[in-house]
């Protein structure tokens, strides 16, 4: 516990996808220069975050900077969250989820579960583990329950996983447009006894792939999907000004402002540990948009 700060901790990184088959079949113009393991430059606009990924990172290299010691310090008491923040296709979903089946492909999300129960099959017998996983999935137009379960092995909170994506599939026909509308919490929770001292530890980690933040006048929606949209662009504005208040160290946290950060609350601040993956696409037809994702994170790193 002790190299834990008291302090909440915000780390951005910022990873940049391939050019996509259409971008390349369009044409498109490769866009980012990338300057050290911190710095990259998009239409002559420089920015730096904690760490800037490159469209060759692999899974595992995201997974070690962005989450193994969030990990950790699970496993020790603490809270943490991880957030996927971009534009619809940017790389949100492969970046948290990626292929839930496969090892390399892997995203963040079953390499924590792995690690988590990895570190449970090596500690001695007096310990016993709790392990409580919850899908949320918040949207408008698709209001979802979360369903809490105890779970005992990593292939258990894969299944989980591909029930809660076959359920969507069933409430919505557009899976691509419903994942853009709403925000996927994934939350586990770790409860550890020590059966022989009574002693207890608990810590919780939530992994939230969050809705696209493009803007609202760019998805030519209208009525109650207008509705949504602005729904969504106002709960992430009201998610950055949660974690501008906690960088600031403000004494008014407004966590009521939006039915996420009031999920979010008991981890995020305090003595929590929080990391922003900015996702973005490299292509120069995605510019604006991706200029506008990296402010976002830019706030706070
Ligand atoms: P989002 O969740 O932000 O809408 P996705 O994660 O679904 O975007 O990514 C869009 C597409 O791009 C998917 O087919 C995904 O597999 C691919 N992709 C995203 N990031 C990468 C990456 N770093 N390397 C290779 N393919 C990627
Ligand atoms: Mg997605």
């Amino acid at each position: 516990m002790a190299d834990v700060p008291a302090e909440c901790t915000i780390k951005v990184m910022c990873r940049f996808r391939p050019l996509n088959s259409s971008e390349v079949t369009r044409g498109d113009k490769y866009i980012p220069k990338f300057q050290g393991e911190d710095h990259v430059v998009v239409g002559s606009k420089p920015f730096q975050f904690d760490r800037v990924f490159q469209p060759n990172t692999t899974q595992e290299q995201v997974y070690n900077a962005c989450a193994q010691k969030i990990v950790k310090d699970v496993l020790e008491g603490y809270n943490g969250t991880i957030f996927a923040y971009g534009q619809t296709s940017s790389g949100k979903t492969h970046t948290m989820e990626g292929n839930l089946h496969d090892t390399d492909g892997m995203g963040i999300i079953p390499r924590i579960v792995q690690d988590i129960f990895n570190y449970i099959y090596s500690m001695d017998e007096n310990l016993e583990f709790h392990i409580k996983v919850c899908h949320h999935i918040i949207g408008f137009l698709c209001p979802q329950g979360c369903t809490e379960r105890f779970v005992c092995s990593p292939e258990e909170v894969m299944d989980t996983i591909d029930e809660g994506k076959s359920n969507r599939h069933v409430a919505v026909t557009n899976m691509n447009e419903h994942s853009s509308r709403s925000h996927s919490i994934f939350q586990i929770n770790v409860k550890q006894e020590n059966t022989a001292t009574e002693q207890k530890l608990s810590g919780k980690l939530y992994l939230v792939d969050l809705a696209g933040s493009e803007k609202v006048s760019k998805t030519g929606a209208e009525g109650a999907v207008l509705d949504e949209a602005k729904n969504i662009n106002k709960s992430l504005s009201s998610l950055g000004n949660v974690i501008s208040a906690l960088a600031e160290g403000s004494g008014y946290i407004p966590y009521r402002d939006s039915k996420m950060t009031r999920i979010l609350q008991d981890s995020l601040g305090g003595n929590c540990r929080t990391t922003i993956v900015i996702c973005a696409s490299p292509s120069a037809y995605n510019e604006s948009e991706t200029k506008s994702t990296l402010m976002f994170g830019q706030r706070w790193a």
